[in-house]
C-alpha cells in the first residue's frame, strides 16, 4: 500500500472526521490517523448529544459559519439517509444583562434569527417542567436542538472511506516534520509522507503543534444522566434542550430531552451538565472518576430549575474541553510552514455543532490555500503572545 498522500489528517475525531470527508469527496488522496477507535470516549466527542443553535451568545461572527454548518448537516444527512440534527428547540434563561441573554439577543437581532421571548406564564403553559426565577428573562430558539456526535463522526468517516480515504485507527502519531517540501509523519509502525498536513488533535493538539501548548488549557468536564420522577414529560417531543445562566454559579447549566435508548444508544436518562471550564488536566492522565461534588452541583441545578427532574443518578461521565484564552476557536495555517500545515484547535467546549463547516474550511485551506467563509476572527494572530515555532 502506498504511503504517499496529498494530505494527512492527524486526529480523526470531531473535526478530523468531517475534514477527511470533504477532502476525499473532492478526490484528494487522504490519510486519516487516529490514536484510538472511531469514535471513542477519551477525548471531546462522547456522550450521545451536542447542542446546536444559531443565535450565538459567544459572538455574532459565528452566525455565518453556523448557517453554513446547518446546510452541511443537511447534506451529510441526505448522503447517508441518517438523521443527525434534531430540532427540539432550545430554551434560554438568565438575568437580562447576563452574557447568555445579551448575546443571544445581539446575534438574533443582527442576523434576524427567530428567537421568541416568553413570559413566565407562557413558559408554564408550554413547558411546565421548568421553574425559572422571576428575575430571569426567558428566550426560545425554535430551530435549535441537538446533533448526535458519535453517529455524525461515523457517518463522515464511512463516507470518507467510500470516497477513497485511508483511515487508520490505533495509529498514534508520534512525530511529524517537514523535510524539503514534504511532510513526514511517524507512527509506531510506519512513516507516511504528504504534500499537506492537517492537525485536528483536540486535547492533544498542544503536543503536536509547536508553540501552541501554552495557549491551550485542557479541562475535565463531568456530565450526568439522571432518572427523573417520571420519564414521559422529559422525553424528546415533550421537552426541549435548555441553557440557564445561573446567577450564583459561574457558567451555564444545560441539558437535553431524554432520548430513547433503542434509537440513540446509551446512556439512559435526562442529561445535564455545566458549561464552564473544569479542573485543568493532562489528557494522558485525566481523573475520570466523578466526585460527589461534581454530582452535587448537577443535582442542585436540577432541583432548582426542573422540580421533578431528579430522583436518582443513573451515570456520570467525563469528557475534555480544550480552552483558548478567549474561548474562541483557532483555525489557521501554522506560521512558517508555507501554508502546508493547517490546524483547528481550542474548541473550548462549543465546537461540535460546527464540524460540518470546519471540515469544509480545513479542506479548502489545505488544498486551495483559502476559504470563502469568514474565519478571520479565529486566526492565531489574535493571541498576541503566541510564540514562534522552534
Ligand atoms: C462535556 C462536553 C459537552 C459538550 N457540549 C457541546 C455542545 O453541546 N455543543 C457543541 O457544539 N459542542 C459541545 N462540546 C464541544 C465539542 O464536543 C468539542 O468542541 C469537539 O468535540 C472538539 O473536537 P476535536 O476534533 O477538537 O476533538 P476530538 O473530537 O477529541 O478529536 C481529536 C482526535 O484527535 C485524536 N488524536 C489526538 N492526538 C493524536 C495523535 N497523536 N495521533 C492520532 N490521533 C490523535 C484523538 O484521539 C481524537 O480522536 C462539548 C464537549 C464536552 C467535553
Amino acid at each position: 500500500m502506498s504511503r504517499n498522500y496529498d494530505v494527512i489528517v492527524l486526529g480523526v475525531g470531531s473535526m478530523g472526521s468531517a475534514t477527511c470527508y470533504f477532502l476525499a469527496k473532492q478526490g484528494y488522496k487522504v490519510l486519516g490517523l487516529e490514536q484510538f477507535d472511531i469514535p471513542h470516549d477519551q477525548g471531546s466527542h462522547s456522550g450521545q448529544s451536542r447542542i446546536i443553535r444559531k443565535a450565538y451568545f459567544e459572538h455574532p461572527d459565528y452566525v455565518p459559519l453556523l448557517k453554513r454548518a446547518y446546510e452541511n448537516w443537511k447534506e451529510i444527512e441526505a448522503a447517508t439517509g441518517s438523521q443527525i440534527y434534531f430540532p427540539t428547540g432550545l430554551l434560554y434563561a438568565g438575568k437580562p444583562d447576563d452574557i447568555l441573554i445579551r448575546g443571544v439577543r445581539e446575534s438574533a437581532t443582527k442576523y434576524k434569527l427567530k428567537v421568541d421571548s416568553l413570559t413566565h406564564a407562557e413558559l408554564n403553559d408550554r413547558f411546565p417542567q421548568f421553574q425559572i426565577p422571576e428575575n430571569y428573562d426567558i428566550l426560545f430558539e425554535p430551530e435549535a436542538g441537538f446533533v448526535t456526535p458519535e453517529r455524525a463522526i461515523l457517518n463522515y468517516v464511512e463516507q470518507a472511506i467510500k470516497n477513497g480515504a485511508h483511515i487508520h485507527t490505533k495509529a498514534k502519531t508520534l512525530a511529524w516534520e517537514k523535510v524539503d517540501e514534504i511532510i513526514r509523519v511517524k507512527t509506531a509502525e510506519e512513516t507516511y509522507t504528504g504534500k499537506k498536513l492537517i492537525i485536528t488533535a483536540g486535547a492533544w493538539s498542544g503536543t503536536l503543534i509547536p508553540g501552541l501548548s501554552s495557549q491551550l488549557k485542557v479541562t475535565r468536564q463531568v456530565i450526568g444522566w439522571v432518572n427523573p420522577n417520571e420519564f414521559k414529560s422529559f422525553e424528546i417531543g415533550q421537552f426541549p434542550c435548555w441553557m440557564i445562566d445561573d446567577e450564583i454559579q459561574n457558567g451555564m447549566y444545560y441539558g437535553f430531552p431524554i432520548l430513547p435508548a433503542g434509537k440513540f444508544g446509551a446512556p439512559i436518562g435526562l442529561k445535564v451538565a455545566l458549561h464552564y471550564p473544569g479542573i485543568v488536566s493532562d489528557p494522558e492522565h485525566v481523573n475520570r472518576i466523578p466526585s460527589k461534588e461534581d454530582e452535587g452541583d448537577l443535582i442542585d441545578a436540577l432541583n432548582k430549575y426542573l422540580p421533578g427532574g431528579y430522583s436518582s443518578t443513573h451515570v456520570l461521565k467525563t469528557c475534555l474541553y480544550t480552552n483558548t484564552p478567549d474561548e474562541n476557536f483557532i483555525i489557521d495555517f501554522l506560521p512558517d510552514y508555507n501554508q502546508q500545515v493547517v490546524f483547528a484547535a481550542g474548541f473550548s467546549g462549543h465546537g461540535f455543532k460546527f464540524i460540518s463547516v470546519v471540515g469544509e474550511i480545513m479542506a479548502d485551506l489545505a488544498m486551495k490555500g483559502k476559504t470563502e467563509l469568514p474565519i478571520q476572527f479565529l486566526s492565531v494572530d489574535r493571541l498576541n503572545n503566541y510564540p514562534e515555532p522552534t
